[in-house]
């Protein structure tokens, strides 16, 4: 079998179509324009790539970007200040500081201090507590795309055995309340896991999120599984020339794709999924700050 590419770069593309089209209409019909504040201390190139994309797709599905850039050595307090004011500003619906931040300043005080009605990365525990239990609100961004992909590439997820390699607060405690939110038999795996392959061999449905460059197996793979890699890993790539690296998931991706029904790639897969749902979420929390019921293709 060759797997189906699960191509996370397209349906990102239509679901940046369908934002903007969202955002149209809450100008039109409500004269709201959703805004997003993007906080970034110092001068990390990685961050300041990420920063720079959110703030660009920002713009073009028509929404408002605002962006802070404060120096690597801002007092602590100053950030809790900035946050504390664009919390009460409103035209801004969602506000992130892009992680992370240099070692003076508490990233739990920064990630308490938002208002978690604009926490669109939804790290406050009181977003957490509403993903586990299925209120409306923003969702974990990563799990949220790749939630989306499975979604459309499955349609019911209900009764598949899921497992979710990886435990973080970030992407595999999330990925695994909205499978289970879908009714699928949720395994979350972990470092402690006993016999790793015999477990994914169970699994309609593998989320790899373990940060292992091509550690999941094509031995491990129920035939016609569908793999979900969102592990982002850069390697060095000799093949390329000295000094060179390239970007691999945390599955062995031409081992895995003879046997799965279907697997996103890495780069493509879940990776520009991710800002797309910043976006979707900036809508959903426009939408609940006025009343109005956020768009059901923009969240779980
Ligand atoms: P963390 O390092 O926070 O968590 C990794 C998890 O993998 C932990 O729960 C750990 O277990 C588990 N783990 C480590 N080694 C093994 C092993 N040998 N067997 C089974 N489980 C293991 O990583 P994140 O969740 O933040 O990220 C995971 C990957 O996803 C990374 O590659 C990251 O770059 C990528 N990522 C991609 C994003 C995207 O946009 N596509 C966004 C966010 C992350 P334990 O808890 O026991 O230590």
């Amino acid at each position: 079998m060759t797997a189906k590419i699960i191509d996370g770069k397209a349906f990102a593309e239509g679901l940046r179509g369908r934002i903007a089209e969202h955002v149209a209409q809450l100008k039109a019909e409500h004269g709201i324009t959703p805004g997003l504040a993007v906080i970034i201390v110092g001068h990390d190139p990685a961050s300041q790539v990420y920063v720079n994309n959110k703030a660009r797709q920002t713009s073009e599905v028509g929404m408002n970007s605002f962006k802070y850039e404060l120096a690597e050595d801002v007092p602590e307090a100053e950030v809790l200040a900035l946050i504390n004011e664009l919390n009460n500003r409103e035209d801004v619906h969602g506000i992130l500081c892009q992680l992370p931040v240099p070692k003076h300043i508490d990233e739990t005080k920064i990630i308490n201090a938002l208002n978690p009605a604009k926490d669109v990365d939804c790290f406050s525990p009181e977003n957490v507590g509403k993903v586990a239990i299925g209120l409306p609100g923003p969702v974990p961004c990563t799990p949220l795309g790749s939630l989306m992909l499975l979604r459309d590439h499955l349609g019911d997820l209900s009764g598949l055995n899921a497992v979710v390699i990886g435990r973080s607060n970030l992407v595999g405690k999330p990925m695994a309340s909205l499978l289970l939110r879908d009714s699928a038999t949720v395994t979350i795996a972990h470092s402690r896991t006993k016999d790793l392959p015999a477990v994914c061999a169970q699994a309609d449905i593998i989320v790899a999120a373990v940060g292992r460059p091509e550690m999941v197996k094509q031995d491990w793979i129920k035939p016609g599984a569908t793999v979900i890699d969102v592990g982002i890993n850069r390697i060095k790539a000799p093949e390329r020339g000295e000094g060179k690296f390239r970007l691999v998931g945390d599955v062995d991706y031409k081992g895995v794709s003879e046997v799965a029904g279907a697997i996103t790639p890495v780069p493509g897969g879940v990776g520009p999924m991710t800002i797309a749902c910043l976006l979707a979420n900036t809508v959903t929390t426009a939408c609940l700050a006025n009343g109005i019921t956020p768009p059901s293709d923009l969240t779980a």
